[in-house]
Formats: C-alpha cells, structure tokens, sequence
C-alpha cells in the first residue's frame, strides 16, 4: 500500500516551492510586447532585484538558469587566457571553474574540502604572493548547495584588501539570494550571479547579473563578450526587447513580480532572512537529535558556517538512500540527492542526502518534512534517536513574533 495519495512535497535546494500565487500569475495570456502593462512592470522589477541584492549597481536579467549568470559574469569582464582563482567548498563553485575552463581561463583552484567555508587567510596569502597580479577575479560562492556552508562574504573581501589586491570580486548567490543575509555593496562584491528559483520563488528561467562600476569598466577590455551575453545593450536598453535580446520571457516577469511583491513588500527582507535561519536551525535540531542513536550526522559542524537555505545530511551506508526511496514513492516527499562526489570518486550517495528549506515556506511545510523523515526512519528501521520532531518544535517554539 503506498500512502502517495495528497499533495506531494518538495524539499530539495531547487527548484524550491512556488508560492501559488506566482503560478497564477504566470497562468495567463502572453501581453502586448509593445506597450503597457508588461513594460512597465518589467521596469519595475530592477529596482526591486536591486533591493533583494542590496546594491545600487547594474542588474540585467538573461534567460536562462544560473549556469548562465556564470557565463555573463565570466564573459564580461575577463579574456582568454586570464588567471581566475576559485575557492572550492563544495562542489558548485567547481562548476563554474570548469565552465571558465571552457572558456579559455587559466583556472586556479584553492581547495577547502567539502565541510569547511574558505579560510580568508589562505585566500590573502595567495593574493598576496601573486606579486604580479594576473589573478584577475576572485570567485567564490556564497552557499555552496553540495556541501551546505556558508563561506563568509565579508570577511574574504577583507582578505582581498588586505592584500591590497586589484582582482574583481564575483559571488555566486544562486542558492542563498533571499534565503541568507547578503548585502553586495555593502560587503564589497563587485559582481553578483543569482537565478529566480530558488529563494525567489518563480519558476527556472530568469538569472540575474548585478555588478558595479569596476566590473563594468572591466567589460571595457573582456575580450570573451559575446552579443548574447553583453550586459551593456541589456542594461542601456531605451527598446524594450533589449534588455533580453530578443522575446521577453513574458510570463516569468508576470511570476517574479509577484514573488518580489511577496518577500519585499509584503514580508520584508529582513524578516525572509530571519525566517529561513529559524527553519535551518529546526532543520538542524531534527537532525542532531535523531543523531544521537543512530548515524545521522550534520555535515558542517560549525553552525556559524552553515547555510540557512539546505543542509547536507550524512546517515549511514544505505540509509540516505533507503530513505530517499520511501519518502518519494510512498510519502510524497522529495528529499534532495547527495551531491558531495567529485569527478572520477564513483561511489554513489547512499549515505548522503539534502534538505532544501529556501523560499516559500511555513510551520506547516516544515514539520511535514521532518515528520515524514521521521516517520521513514522508523518504518524502515533506520536507527536514530527519537527526539527528532520535539527537538524541531522547541526551535519554532522559540521564535520572535
Ligand atoms: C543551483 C545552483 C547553481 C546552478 O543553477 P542552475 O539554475 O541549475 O544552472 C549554481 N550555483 C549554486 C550555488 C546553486 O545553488
């Protein structure tokens, strides 16, 4: 007997769940193109993607998901054979290190394994021995999704500076944009890619590329620009069509607006943040309780460093796997896959799984994940500790209205 008989859920880091009202607002007839209230809204939408990155800088929207934010911010500011260093934490910002491969740059990979955030210092202390200064950007992500860490912006800014050096500064805030506090000028960041399914709720589609005046001026002399991916035309543009090149991507700009409504106007940003880092810390209580009598296990230990957007779970050989399986086919809970491995490892995650808890989420959304892992663990006698939902509902227990 399968109990799939509901709504079915998911909680994997993205595509996250869209609140209903963004579909409703997608659910309609394509507008005129050429005047009205598409034009309009689509002009009010900058100044509000402005506000979620905290920037005054550029933004410009692509159509694509975010592997084509990486390339925009690659291709307009760097040329081929240009010296990048990436930061690896996980496994995201290797992809985007083997997309600038693929463009032609000299890739520098410092590495800080899978459970650990970047060390500011060792960032510094390469920066500082490239006395010739042919690392041109420094690019990091701010959550890595694989891992869950959180690498601390800010604090690598410092590390550039204190340095005193020139490279651009790029992160990738794909998976932490409205989900984990993020301030791009006030931190420093030069460049910032995110896309719209994530913790802002609009279905994959639209990335977005914010950057500043050095980043801009570094689009003066990036011999990788392409026509497509110019920012300049996109962020100039006086005709409507563009600013995307082409066709507008209609209906998704009808979806974000209302997503943009929801967690600017209506919540508020700070309340978006302070509300993803209570649902992480109840993520994260489950977790460690049922951890006590079994072999689940947070994989970044330190909470300080842990992303509020998913987190990544260890279980035993089997488990994750096992659990996956039946929270799926017979709940109705997609859990979201390991994702640790790198290239040429080819176990596969049968001891890793992922909670994505980004976007449009509540109490009830919530608890009905941990309670069907809950109830999962025990129907297929995985052991763990039993204290895993009251653990949660103390954490919720605990908020500030
Ligand atoms: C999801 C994600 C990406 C990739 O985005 P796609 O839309 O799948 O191309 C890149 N970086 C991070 C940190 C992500 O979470």
């Amino acid at each position: 007997m399968s109990l799939n008989f509901g709504r079915t859920l998911l909680a994997i880091p993205g595509p996250s769940v869209m609140p209903d009202r963004v579909l409703s607002a997608m659910h309609r007839a394509s507008p005129s193109i050429y005047e009205g209230e598409l034009i309009e809204l689509t002009a009010s939408l900058f100044p509000d993607l402005q506000k979620v990155a905290r920037t005054e800088g550029s933004a410009v929207i692509y159509i694509g998901n975010g592997h084509s934010a990486w390339e925009a911010a690659l291709c307009n500011t760097l040329s081929r054979g240009d010296r990048i260093l990436v930061l690896s934490t996980g496994l995201f910002a290797l992809g985007w290190a083997e997309m600038a491969r693929g463009l032609g740059l000299d890739v520098q990979i410092l590495e800080f394994g899978t459970d650990a955030d970047a060390d500011p210092a060792r960032v510094e202390q390469v920066l500082r021995e490239d006395t010739d200064r042919r690392i041109k950007a420094v690019l990091t992500v701010q959550t890595d999704t694989a891992s869950s860490v959180k690498n601390d912006v800010p604090k690598i800014r410092r590390a550039i500076d204190a340095a005193g050096h020139p490279a651009l500064y790029m992160v990738d805030c794909i998976a932490s944009l409205a989900c984990d506090h993020y301030e791009m000028d006030g931190w420093g960041v030069d460049l910032t890619v995110a896309a719209c399914q994530k913790g802002l709720m609009t279905p994959a589609g639209l990335s977005f590329v914010f950057f500043n005046e050095k980043a801009d001026r570094a689009r003066d002399t990036a011999g990788l620009v392409t026509p497509y991916w110019d920012w300049r035309p996109r962020a100039a543009a006086k005709v409507f069509s563009n600013r995307f090149a082409g066709t507008a991507p209609t209906q998704h700009l009808f979806g974000l607006r209302v997503a943009l409504d929801i967690l600017l106007h209506e919540e508020g940003l700070e309340a978006v943040w302070n509300r993803h880092r209570l649902f992480a810390r109840t993520v994260w209580a489950a977790v460690e309780a049922w951890g006590i009598g079994g072999n689940m296990r947070l994989n970044i230990q330190d909470a300080t460093k842990r992303s509020s957007a998913v987190t990544t779970i260890w279980t035993g050989e089997g488990e994750a796997r096992r659990l996956r399986a039946w929270t799926e086919h017979e709940a109705g809970l997609t859990l979201g896959l390991g994702l640790l491995l790198r290239k040429g490892e080819n176990a596969d995650h049968g001891d890793l799984f992922r909670i994505g808890h980004m976007g449009h989420l509540n109490i009830p959304m919530m608890m009905a994940t941990l309670g069907t892992i809950d109830a999962g663990l025990k129907t297929l006698g995985i052991p763990h500790g039993d204290g895993g939902l009251t653990a949660a509902t103390r954490v919720i227990a605990e908020y500030e209205r």
